[in-house]
C-alpha cells in the first residue's frame, strides 16, 4: 500500500477511519479524546473493561455512587485544572479527613496536632516538635535513603511504628526499607489542628459522581468497550493514523526487557441495612496483620442520606498479568527497567504514551489531566 508521510515523519494511512485510536478510557484517554475531537479530529476510544472511565468509574448501588476502584478524592492547586473539571461537572465541598485505626484506637490523619495530642497528650506545637525531635535524634542517619528513614525523620518512631510501617508494608508487599522516600512525602505533616488530608487549594467530589466527568469528556466520541487492544492489535492499528496508548508500557513491547512490577488490589463491597456504618468516608487500618488497608463508606463522599450504606474493604495484592495493575512500584529496579521501555517509546513516531500505566508513574487525577493537556498542546504544536 502506498504510504504518505507528514513533514514530521508521521505515517498516514490513506484509508484510516480515525485520526486517533485511544487505547484506554481512563482520565488520560478521556481528556486526550475530548481535546482531539474539539480540534476536529476523529477518535475511537477502546477499553478492555465493560465500562468507560478507568479507575475513577463509579457503580450506582442503593442510590450511592460506589468508587469501584477505591476512594477517589479530587484535589489540585492548579486553577486551570480545577476550572477544567468543573466545566463538565460541579464539585462538592468534600474534604478528605481519614482516620487511622491502630489496635482499636482512632487517630486523625494526616499527621497533625490532633494526632500528636491523641498519641502523647501534647497540646502545643512546641511540645509536639520536641517529642518528635527526641525520636528523630535517636535514629539520626543523614539524608533518608528509603521510606522508613524518611518517615522517621518526619514524624519520629511512635508514629512510624503505629501508623506507617504496618500500613505501608501490606500496601506495597515490601519492607519499608526497600521503598522510595517519595511515597511517604505525599502526606502532609502539620503543626496545626487541621485534619485535611491534602494541602491543595481546591478539593471535592463531582456532584453526582465521577461518571458525569468522564461522560462529559467522552460526549459525542465513539467508544467501544470490552475490547482488549492486544487481542486484535493489527486490525485495530489499521483503523487509525495514530495511537494514544494508556495501557501497560511493558505489555506494549511484549515484555521484551522483562515485566514491570505493579501492585494490585481486591475490593470487597458490602451493603449494610443501616444509614451510617462508620461515620467517615475513609478509615485506614494500620496494623500489618489486618489484611485490608482501608474501609470506605461511599455515601459520605456526597453527604448521602440513603437508608442503606455501602462499605468497601480494600485488600492489597501481589500483581500478575491476570490482575488489574493499580500502582506502579517505582523502586530502583523497576525504574531502571521502565527507562528502557521509555527509550523505545520515544522512538515511536505515531504512538503517544500517557497515563499511570504507560508512564509507569504514581500520578493523581489532577496530574493525569495536567499531563494529558500538556501532551495535547505539544502534539498539536500550540
Ligand atoms: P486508568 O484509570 O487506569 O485507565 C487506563 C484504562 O486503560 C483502563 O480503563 C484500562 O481498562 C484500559 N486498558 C489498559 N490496557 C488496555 C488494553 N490492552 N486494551 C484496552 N484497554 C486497556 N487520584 C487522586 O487524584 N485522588 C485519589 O484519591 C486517588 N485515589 C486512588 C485510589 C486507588 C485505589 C487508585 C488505584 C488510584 C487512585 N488515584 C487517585 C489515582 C487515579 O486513579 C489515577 O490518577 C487516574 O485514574 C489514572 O488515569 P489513567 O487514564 O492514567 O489510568
Ligand atoms: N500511609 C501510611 N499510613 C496511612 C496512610 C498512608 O503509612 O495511614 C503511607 C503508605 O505508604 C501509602 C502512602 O503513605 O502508600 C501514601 O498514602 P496515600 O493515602 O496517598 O495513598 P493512596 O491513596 O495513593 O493509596
Amino acid at each position: 500500500m502506498e504510504m504518505h508521510f507528514y513533514k514530521n515523519e508521521k505515517i498516514i494511512k490513506p484509508n484510516a477511519m480515525y485520526d486517533y485510536l485511544v487505547v484506554g478510557s481512563g482520565l488520560f484517554g478521556c481528556v486526550f479524546a475530548y481535546e482531539a475531537a474539539k480540534r476536529g479530529k476523529r477518535c475511537l476510544v477502546i477499553d478492555k473493561r465493560e465500562h468507560a472511565g478507568g479507575n475513577v468509574h463509579c457503580d450506582e448501588i442503593e442510590g450511592i455512587n460506589v468508587h469501584k476502584y477505591g476512594a477517589h478524592i479530587f484535589h489540585t492547586n492548579d486553577r486551570e485544572i480545577w476550572d477544567y473539571v468543573n466545566s463538565f461537572v460541579e464539585f462538592n465541598r468534600y474534604t478528605n479527613s481519614p482516620l487511622a485505626n491502630f489496635e482499636g484506637q482512632l487517630y486523625n490523619l494526616p499527621f497533625n496536632m490532633n494526632t500528636f495530642y491523641q498519641l502523647w497528650k501534647v497540646k502545643t506545637p512546641e511540645e509536639a516538635k520536641a517529642k518528635i525531635q527526641s525520636q528523630i535524634n535517636q535514629n539520626k542517619s543523614g539524608v533518608p535513603a528509603n521510606l522508613e528513614e524518611q518517615a522517621i525523620s518526619l514524624v519520629g518512631t511512635d508514629i512510624y511504628y503505629k501508623l506507617i510501617k504496618g500500613y505501608t508494608e501490606k500496601q506495597w508487599g515490601r519492607a519499608a526499607i526497600d521503598l522510595p522516600t517519595f511515597i511517604i512525602k505525599r502526606l502532609p505533616v502539620r503543626y496545626t489542628y487541621d485534619n485535611n488530608y491534602f494541602d491543595d487549594r481546591y478539593q471535592g467530589i463531582p456532584i453526582g459522581g465521577y461518571n458525569k466527568l468522564t461522560k462529559g469528556l467522552l460526549a459525542g466520541i465513539e467508544v467501544k468497550l470490552g475490547v482488549d487492544y492486544f487481542e486484535d492489535r493489527e486490525p485495530l492499528n489499521s483503523l487509525a493514523n495514530q495511537i494514544v496508548f494508556t495501557g501497560n508500557i511493558d505489555q506494549y513491547y511484549n515484555y521484551k526487557f522483562g515485566k514491570l512490577e505493579y501492585r494490585s488490589l481486591r475490593f470487597e463491597h458490602t451493603i449494610y441495612d443501616q444509614q451510617n456504618y462508620q461515620g467517615n468516608a475513609v478509615i485506614n487500618y494500620t496494623e500489618q496483620h489486618i489484611p485490608y488497608t482501608r474501609t470506605i463508606e461511599h455515601k459520605h463522599f456526597e453527604f448521602g442520606k440513603q437508608d442503606k450504606t455501602v462499605v468497601t474493604k480494600e485488600f492489597p495484592e501481589e500483581w500478575n498479568p491476570e490482575k488489574e495493575a493499580y500502582y506502579p512500584v517505582n523502586d530502583a529496579k523497576n525504574t531502571e527497567l521502565y527507562l528502557k521501555y521509555k527509550e523505545l517509546s520515544e522512538q515511536e513516531s505515531n504512538v503517544i504514551f500517557g497515563g499511570r500505566l504507560a508512564e509507569y508513574k504514581y500520578y493523581d487525577m489532577h496530574q493525569i489531566i495536567g499531563s494529558a493537556l500538556k501532551k495535547v498542546k505539544t502534539h498539536f504544536s500550540e
